[in-house]
């Protein structure tokens, strides 16, 4: 299993529309584009930054993750993904160490990618998701 890179770092925030011109205009990000993301609860958009990305995360319901993740600290950096090359290996990898996964299989994430979170005990305390690019 080889990890590439960092593929996005998400952050949450309560309204895209209000933070989208801070990213794009100030820092003067690519705007990549955005997506509802019906099973979790969310809606995201992209910005560029080098080889990596930037993933805003906006509630679409009372009930989604992200509104709980708000209401407890208020925004900011939710999790950290990282790319890998073979999902299942990876998943593998955390089970044999016992270490605790919050998705015990990769579901579907944004652009068609394969994802899976890690629960913040097995990872230092850091939300992590692990993300396969879908080879097609
Ligand atoms: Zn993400």
């Amino acid at each position: 299993m080889a990890v590439k890179k960092i593929d996005h770092v998400g952050i949450a925030v309560s309204s895209i529309d209000e933070v989208l011109p801070y990213y794009r205009d100030v820092l003067g990000l690519k705007f990549l584009g955005e997506e509802v993301i019906t099973e979790q609860k969310v809606r995201v958009a992209f910005l560029g930054i080098g080889e990596s990305r930037i993933e805003l995360l906006e509630p679409t319901s009372d009930d989604s993750p992200i509104s709980k993740f708000l209401e407890k600290r208020g925004g900011g950096i939710h999790h950290i993904a990282i790319l890998v090359d073979d999902i299942d290996r990876a998943l593998e990898a955390h089970r044999s160490e016992g270490r605790r996964l919050i998705d015990e299989k990769p579901r579907a994430g944004a652009h068609g990618m394969r994802i899976a979170f890690v629960h913040p005990k097995a990872a230092s305390g850091v939300l992590l998701e692990l993300c396969e690019r879908k080879t097609e």
